[in-house]
């Protein structure tokens, strides 16, 4: 298969910054598209990847999965994309495309599902590299329209901030009246925050930063819970139907549990790994209370969300930087200063 190279940003090792590389990308096939990358979100999912938070990093990685660019190839079976067109990548390349998940549109629990960066690419039998780079070549059923009448920076954080925070919203059917809490405002949060408040649901956030109070009601929060304060985490108690937690390390969630409603569910979409301290039950199952996980969305419903926030005009809060500056805005993040997603101007790389 035949190959170029492609200008990157990448780390070559867990304890290394983040600086340019060369890594290859495969010629359009006949079901690809080639696009030319404008702009790249920051996920903290890059810094966790970049630094094998995880431990199952392959090196160099190059991350990125929040994307938004023009078509600037297509393969000749192409009919949904044209050349010039803008369009999206989020976090999903491909998938086996046979199991149940991916006939019943839940790619992202396919067990062969092949992510943007740190994935395996199929055609080149090589890890994926992501969006900090030049440009992509993606299968066009993992291609995204996009809004036209959206800031396109704005809309990047749209492909995985948004998701993962609209596919529970929409699973435990979130819809005007619903309460709902979020633990957590970066770049997770604040659009959980605006699609929820979009929904109509009363909207609650847990924070551990009151600088972030006013910002949170501007976002569309109808109150504000200082998670470091007894007091008021004790006038939270039995409220909830659903909170989303998007705290991105380990962190006691039993003082969060006590604030659910009957039959509520606290779905847990940032930390990975094993909880500490434990989980007590008694809470649970005197409320029916559930405690969940949940993995970004599938192709189909990430179109679903990118065309409810055409309609909705929902774009991210965005900080724009250049690629030089991905280092310090790593930092920045693990400091919680986000404001409230990094997007990278990819024309700093091509300069
Ligand atoms: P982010 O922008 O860094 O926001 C995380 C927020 O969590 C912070 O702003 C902070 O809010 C709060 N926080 C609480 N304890 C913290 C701590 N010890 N260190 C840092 N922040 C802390 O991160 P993000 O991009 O929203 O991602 C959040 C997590 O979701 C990451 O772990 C990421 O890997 C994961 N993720 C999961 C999926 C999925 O499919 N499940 C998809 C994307 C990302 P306050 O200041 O308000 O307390
Ligand atoms: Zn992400
Ligand atoms: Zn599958």
């Amino acid at each position: 298969m035949s190959v170029k190279n492609v200008k990157a940003y990448g780390t070559e090792a867990s304890d290394a910054v983040l600086e340019q590389l060369d890594i290859t990308r495969r010629e359009v096939t006949s079901k690809d598209i080639e696009i030319d990358i404008l702009y790249c979100g920051v996920c903290h999912s890059d810094l966790h990847f970049a630094r094998n938070d995880w431990g199952f990093s392959v090196y160099p990685v190059v991350p990125g999965h929040e994307i938004v660019g023009k078509v600037i190839k297509v393969g000749e079976g192409i009919t949904k994309f044209n050349v010039g067109e803008l369009v999206a990548v989020g976090c999903l390349v491909d998938s086996c495309r046979e199991c149940n998940n991916c006939k019943n549109d839940l790619e992202q629990y396919c067990p062969e599902f092949v992510g943007t960066y740190g994935g395996q690419d199929k055609h080149l039998n090589m890890q994926t590299f992501g969006g900090y780079s030049e440009s992509i070549v993606v299968d066009e059923d993992f291609v995204l329209k996009i809004p036209k009448n959206l800031d396109l920076a704005g809309i990047a954080p749209i492909l995985c901030a948004g998701i993962t925070t609209w596919s529970p919203l929409r699973h435990w059917n979130v819809k005007k009246g619903s309460k709902v809490a979020v633990i957590g405002l970066g770049g997770l949060g604040h659009m959980a925050i605006k699609l929820a408040n979009a929904l109509g649901a009363d909207v609650t956030l847990f924070s551990r930063s009151p600088n972030k109070m006013q910002d949170a009601l501007d976002l569309g929060a109808n109150q504000v819970v200082i998670s470091t304060d007894e007091m008021q985490m004790e006038n939270a108690q039995g409220l909830f139907d659903l909170i989303i937690d998007t705290v991105p390390y380990s962190h006691d969630l039993n003082p969060y549990v006590g604030t659910l409603n009957t039959n509520g569910t606290l779905v847990l979409v940032g930390y990975l790994g094993p909880l500490d301290p434990m989980l007590n039950s008694v809470p649970m199952i005197l409320g029916r209370k559930t405690v969940a996980g949940s993995l970004i969305g599938g192709i189909a419903e990430t179109q679903e969300l990118l065309d409810f926030c055409g309609k909705h005009d929902i774009i991210s809060d965005i900080e724009i930087i250049n690629i030089q500056d991905i280092n310090e805005a790593y930092e920045r993040m693990l400091k919680s200063d986000v404001h409230y997603r990094f997007v990278i101007d990819m024309g700093s790389l091509k300069d």
